[in-house]
């Protein structure tokens, strides 16, 4: 200390210092440090104090003074309630809270330290008893923390002027405390942003304990916690279990007790819209409206726990609680701070958010599953059918066959005949419809297209006489060679041009022509008949679809054809597709991989 300096240059100029420090340094310990020592090295008082409050209570943190005082008194914890208490018998001064002894409430808080040492007797004497406190407020009014000084220079209550000085000081650590808090709170903030993005892109996965693992870990990552606890309950319709994650991963099993009264607390946060904390401190808080049993529970989860302070969170989708959320956290490590919390709830949200995408998505293929079981019995229905037909048909068209040989003049033979033919074609299309779909391997070779198109025409030459239609094939010079069933590969051009000619009118022409591109090979058919309109053409390819327009429907046909070509292109890696206009005519065109050898 400078001889030629007053105490209150000195005291100034030590906070001039300060306050330089307050505005620019991050470490909030270090700066209560050098306020709390200028109060004892400057101002000359014994001891100063500062507790950080921490949820409902102070907390010492930062001590100046005699080592022995500083060990007893550091990570002391007071309620603010017992402190307040006092503050309601003080002498306000200023900022100060002066509580003198006579006045102190009797039940004294045991966490306050007494010096040893007989009170002088003059009026402005200090007593053992004596407390002098400062609250500290953030800019915006609210409660930070709480400054405390004992042993004022030369055992006296401080003067006007002393207490002056001391104000500064318990003013810089106010703003401190203040910028300390805002920048934790942005950091937080950027922090819980992250968190969020995180556990919505866990949601992504295609799993939803994937999901929920990777979201896990992403919250315990971001908000420092030791253990973490995700529970979905399974939701009835989907006859689900019920699905959790953890972090670290455990697989301890959770008692159905357990699992009711956290998803209690769990709901029990939901109401309150914030997330309900629990430790070794404040379970009894939580009593009104549990039941003795949950109470019980309630403290057995508490002790389990010991050292931790717990957050329960809900998951949820609106209205409706899905699971919940719990975290622990070293007790001794920082609480959970507003944002903590907040973001926390936001959490369960976008959890909720998740489980309720992956259980659409699971319903969904549950649909599928069952819609291809029922596709497959159809398919098992039509094979049934179609070969049990088959005998007895085959053995009417031989007798039908006999009756025609003896010529008996009835004409009923030959409608039956005809019938029976019909019939026969019916048979026969759907054994080839089931057998399709049955078929997973087929005898391939190498066939040209032109020879396949080529005897289309020739099996529909008569036909398209008689209904008076015109018919065209272009093919190009050199094969037109693909890896193919011919047979059945035969059966989609047969049934193309069947088509074309079936469903033109008189005077209409069918052109068909074969053709590559250097990777493709292509059979077009192309029409001037009825036409097809873009609603039918949506169907025009599933078995049983016959156009809806009249003209079309007069003309007889089972529907199965297309369905079957279909099938068969894309056995053999091709495609059909379809242009049309209803009235004006109709293009399909049959496309197929080139065969590797086609260019050697
Ligand atoms: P089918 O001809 O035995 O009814 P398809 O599966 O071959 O069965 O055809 C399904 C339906 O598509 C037909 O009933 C017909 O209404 C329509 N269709 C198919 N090809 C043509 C075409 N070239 N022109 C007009 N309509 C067609």
């Amino acid at each position: 200390m400078q001889l030629t300096e007053s105490p209150r240059a000195e005291g100034i100029r030590r906070l001039y210092e300060l306050m330089l420090r307050v505005n620019s340094s991050t470490d909030l310990s270090e700066v209560l440090d050098e306020i709390a020592r200028g109060v004892v090295e400057v101002l000359g008082y014994g001891i100063a104090a500062i507790a950080r409050l921490e949820g409902d209570t102070f907390v010492m943190t930062t001590v100046a003074g005699p080592e022995e005082v500083r060990e007893q008194i550091i990570g002391r914890r007071t309620p603010v309630a017992s402190i307040f208490n006092e503050f309601a018998q003080a002498d306000e001064w200023g900022v100060l809270r002066f509580v003198p002894h006579d006045r102190m409430p009797d039940a004294l808080e045991e966490s306050a330290w007494v010096p040893d040492f007989e009170p002088g007797s003059s009026n402005d004497s200090w007593h053992p008893l004596d407390a002098l406190y400062a609250p500290l407020y953030s800019a915006t009014g609210q409660l930070l923390g709480n400054m405390s000084v004992d042993l004022p220079p030369g055992n006296r209550i401080p003067s006007r002027e002393e207490r002056e000085l001391l104000e500064m000081f318990v003013v810089q650590a106010g703003l401190a405390m203040y910028n300390a808090q805002q920048r934790e709170r942005l950091g937080d903030q950027v922090r819980m942003g992250d968190m969020l993005r995180s556990v919505s892109s866990a949601g992504q996965l295609a799993e939803l304990d994937l999901s929920l693992r990777e979201a896990a870990q992403a919250i315990a990552r971001h908000l420092q916690t030791e253990h973490l606890w995700i529970r979905v309950f399974p939701s009835g319709d989907l006859g689900q279990v019920e699905q959790s994650a953890a972090y670290p991963p455990d697989d301890r099993e959770t008692s159905n007790d357990q699992v009711q009264l956290k998803s209690l607390l769990a709901s029990r946060a939901w109401d309150l819209g914030r997330p309900v904390l629990l430790h070794d401190g404040n379970a009894c808080q939580l009593d009104d409206g549990l039941s003795a049993t949950q109470r019980v529970l309630v403290r057995e989860l508490v002790a389990a726990h010991e050292g931790y302070s717990l957050m329960f969170a809900p998951v949820c989708v609106g209205r409706e609680l899905l699971g919940y959320l719990l975290l622990a956290r070293d007790v001794t490590l920082s609480t959970w701070t507003q944002d903590q919390q907040e973001a926390v709830m936001e959490v369960g949200r976008a959890l909720g958010r998740v489980v309720l995408n992956a259980r659409l998505y699971e319903r969904e293929r549950h649909l599928v599953r069952e819609l291809q079981e029922l596709d497959r019995y159809k398919g098992e229905l039509i094979a049934t059918i179609s070969h049990e037909l088959k005998t007895p048909l085959t053995s009417i068209m031989g007798h039908v066959e006999l009756l025609e040989d003896l010529d008996t003049g009835i004409g009923s033979v030959e409608a039956i005949s005809r019938n029976a033919d019909r019939l026969n074609r019916l048979v026969q299309n759907l054994l080839n419809y089931s057998q399709i779909q049955d078929k997973r391997e087929t005898v391939l070779q190498s066939v040209d297209l032109r020879k396949l198109a080529e005897q289309s025409v020739e099996l529909m030459t008569m036909q398209a006489e008689q209904g008076r239609v015109g018919m065209t094939l272009v093919v190009p010079p050199e094969p037109v060679v693909v890896t193919a069933d011919p047979d059945e590969l035969g059966k989609v051009i047969d049934n193309l041009t069947s088509n074309a000619v079936k469903y033109s009118r008189p005077g209409g022409t069918v052109h068909l022509e074969v053709g590559s591109d250097g990777k493709h090979a292509y059979v077009l058919c192309v029409d001037t008949g009825l036409g097809i309109s873009s609603a039918d053409q949506v169907h025009l390819f599933s078995a049983f679809h016959r156009s809806s327009n009249p003209e079309a429907l007069s003309i007889p046909g089972t529907g199965l054809g297309l369905a079957i070509s279909r099938r068969i292109a894309q056995m053999h890696g091709g495609e059909i597709i379809v242009a049309s206009e209803l009235g004006k005519g109709s293009t399909f065109r049959l496309r197929l991989p080139l065969s590797d050898s086609a260019g050697a």
